[in-house]
């Protein structure tokens, strides 16, 4: 099979690439605005698109363009396909927004920072929430946290796609430090006892909630 241009997904033209540049929690400042923009111009880069993961998908690059236009970002692609945590999603929490009680962009640039790209028997998102509002979607994640007043709510097993599911409760009132914590061990867990591409939502349905929640001494 050919081997594609580094971080280059392939497009439904079957000719041209789409690249993802890694952007944590979705901060952007102004110096990589301009070299996305600059590049653009320069490759002619027919199409830049949001994408649900509070990243820019430069679209409609030509293959020997894909390494160059790397090397001119300066940037690391971000994982957005494969068996891996492919995302952290994160809303601004008490950096920004009036209605946050926890620090959500604090914890998702950490859980980003240890976490994105990691290997996992299925894809895995995580999203961080300052609020019960859940702007980053927690609950449709697999792994999803939301601030109230007495600290982080953690919810489990969610995901979109052909099966929707809304994640499940699993823990209250936790520090960042015990989300970090409960986050790493989930993980080990599951990259430890998951059939191959089984979700993690499927995973804690085929061992059941309870059982789960003892796996993790809870
Ligand atoms: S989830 Fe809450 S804290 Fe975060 S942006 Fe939405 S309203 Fe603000």
């Amino acid at each position: 099979m050919k081997e594609l241009p580094r971080g280059a997904v392939l497009q439904r033209d079957k000719t041209t690439y789409a690249i993802i540049p890694r952007l944590k929690g979705g901060l952007i400042d102004v110096e990589v605005l301009r070299k996305i923009a600059n590049v653009a111009e320069k490759y002619k880069i027919p199409v830049l698109k949001i994408t649900g993961a509070q990243r820019i998908a430069l679209v409609g690059i030509k293959a020997g363009d894909v390494e160059p236009i790397w090397q001119e970002l300066g940037m690391e692609p971000a994982p957005a396909v494969g068996r891996v945590v492919r995302s952290v999603k994160v809303c601004p929490g008490t950096a920004a927004c009036k209605l946050a009680q926890q620090d959500a962009l604090g914890l998702g640039l950490k859980l980003d920072e240890k976490f994105l790209g990691m290997e996992l028997p299925a894809k895995f998102k995580i999203g961080v929430s300052g609020c019960p509002n859940n702007c980053a979607e927690s609950w449709i994640k697999d792994f999803g946290v939301f601030g109230r007043n007495n600290g982080y709510t953690v919810v489990v097993g969610g995901n979109i796609g052909n099966n929707p599911r809304l994640a499940k409760n699993l823990a209250e009132g936790l520090n960042e430090d015990e989300v970090f914590a409960l986050a790493e061990k989930i993980i080990n867990i599951y990259k430890e006892k998951a059939n191959q591409k089984e979700r993690f939502g499927s995973f804690i349905d085929r061992v059941g909630l309870e059982e789960f929640k003892k796996m993790v001494s809870l």
